[in-house]
């Protein structure tokens, strides 16, 4: 209280001690920061599978860059198949194009070696002399000079005679390339229109498979993300949108306002953006994220070296660590699970590195720093109630040293805006279906999701409590507190927090 009577409404650094002082934050248990991992040839056997889950692999991605639609979604059922219970995120790929496919062993490209570029008529394989290229309307804009980005910008060549189906070019950046990768051209020869028709008729698969989540690649603006949102129909799919594009950097609050989670597509964007800019961006995105209270998902060659070695280097856990930092919900892992060597032990080492940087994550100060959370929609001013009482319900829980957080939520809502508030305590998360739990396998910090479509709080409440006694996560004394609706109103809202003391 100050001199007039009044609470200071935002958390003083004297609380912010005492309620420290109160909790061990440096001894947290559980990991908080959630790990996709990307299904490939290397990873989807299902002893593979299951060792990745039991390294901790909380959500699997499947990218329908390469294969047929069938494959894919043959993938997706081995996988629900191998661990039950996994969340999967579908990553359309948009208008991306790609590189016929290589041999076996790629193709090891010489810096000043000059080769042909065909269109994929022309060279249906890849090899160091001829590379295919999916680009239909053939090169015909390309100029002497431009630089074609191949991957992640591992390779790049530069135009020396342009043509329309075949050109010659030559090596400017040395390295080898594999399987199936990634051709950026200067973007006045590629309509970046995504979503494209194709992938629009993957969703229309991907419903029939109930994915709990889909990623959108090179999104520009928020209809983009509406056009997916309307091919699916009754389904709640979680829709991610991939900032990959300069166009999605400049309209990111508009995107993040329709879409349901987004990712730091660092892969792309690194191409289409100044290198430099990207550690700028990725903090720029999740704080967006969080503003909004949307997962955010920070992606590529986070542990990159570890396709072939044991162990990551230390700039890549230094980059893990600080992803986490910068308050992402989940890490994503591309290549090193898809083709890597071993799977489970990249996912068991970022298990490990996340773990011991959450040790270190200001979590009080975070929570304190936080602006009021921004609303969109239909719901918006059901969304404002549940924004405030989860607000209240943060720094409840500060000042009463509480053990845990009950978040009762039918659709997740209300788990997400407890989240962004990166409490250290356990949340546990009441909802009403599976689906829903799955999908929050997305988010920062869930300890355990409980179903139950009870209509009553209590019993919702209840529920959670005796699975944390059961668990040992709270004694007798301690204090959790509970999110709930009160259902005085006739459309769902978040509009109540309690604090009980457990008997
Ligand atoms: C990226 O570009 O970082 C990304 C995740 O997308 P993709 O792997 O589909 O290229």
């Amino acid at each position: 209280m100050n001199a007039e009577g009044i609470t200071d409404p935002s958390p003083s650094a004297a609380f912010l001690r005492d309620a420290a002082q109160r909790g061990d934050f440096r001894a947290l248990k559980e990991r908080r920061t959630r790990i996709v991992a990307t299904i490939g040839p290397a990873s989807s056997g299902p002893e593979t599978l299951k060792a990745m889950a039991a390294a901790g692999l909380d959500v699997a991605r499947v990218s329908f860059s390469h294969g047929s639609i069938d494959e894919a979604i043959a993938r997706i059922r081995a996988i629900r198949e191998a661990i039950p219970g996994i969340a999967i995120l579908a990553d359309l790929p948009g208008p991306k194009v790609r590189a016929t496919p290589f041999g076996e062993h790629g193709a090891a490209l010489e810096e000043n070696q000059e080769l042909d570029l065909a269109i994929a008529a022309l060279a249906p394989a890849s090899d160091a002399t001829c590379i295919g290229v999916e680009l239909e309307q053939g090169f015909s804009e390309l100029e002497v000079g431009d630089r074609i980005i191949f991957g992640d910008g591992g390779v790049v060549l530069t135009v020396l005679n342009p043509g329309n189906d075949r050109i010659r070019v030559k090596v400017t950046t040395s390295g080898t390339l594999h399987g199936k990768p990634g051709v950026t051209v200067p973007s006045k020869s590629m309509s970046l229109s995504a979503p494209t028709p194709e992938d629009l008729e993957r969703v229309k698969a991907l419903v029939a498979e109930e994915v709990e989540a889909i990623a959108i690649s090179f999104v520009r603006f928020p209809e983009d993300v509406v056009k997916v949102r309307e091919a699916c129909g009754h389904l709640p799919c979680q829709l991610m949108a991939k900032i990959e594009t300069q166009e999605a950097i400049d309209n990111l609050e508009e995107i993040v306002k329709v879409s349901d989670a987004v990712m730091v597509a660092r892969g792309d964007l690194g191409v289409r953006m100044p290198i430099e800019e990207i550690p700028s961006l990725q903090k720029r995105i999740i704080r967006a994220g969080i503003r909004y209270a949307k997962p955010v998902v920070t992606a590529t060659q986070m542990l990159e070296s570890m396709i072939h070695a044991t162990t990551p280097t230390r700039a890549e856990v230094t980059d893990v660590a600080n992803a986490v930092f910068d308050g992402t919900s989940a890490v994503m892992l591309s290549a090193e699970t898809a083709i890597g060597e071993n799977p489970a032990l990249v996912v068991e080492t970022m298990a490990r590195v996340l773990h011991r940087a959450e040790q270190d994550f200001p979590y009080l100060e975070w929570g304190a720093s936080l602006g009021v959370q921004q609303v969109s929609g239909d719901r918006a001013s059901a969304l404002r109630i549940t924004a405030a009482i989860s607000g209240a319900a943060w720094r409840a829980a500060i000042e009463e040293g509480a053990a845990a957080i009950i978040a009762c939520s039918a659709s997740g809502t209300t788990v997400r805006s407890i989240c962004r508030f990166r409490p250290a305590i356990p949340i546990v998360a009441v909802t009403a279906n599976d689906y829903r739990a799955r999908q929050l396998r997305t988010s920062w910090g869930v300890s355990k999701v409980l179903i139950d479509s009870s209509e009553n709080e209590r019993q919702l409440a209840d529920t959670a409590m005796s699975y944390l006694r059961s668990e040992g996560k709270v004694r007798v004394g301690d204090v959790v507190v509970v999110l709930a609706g009160s259902r005085h109103t006739s459309s769902p809202v978040t509009d109540t927090v309690r604090l009980i003391r457990v008997e």
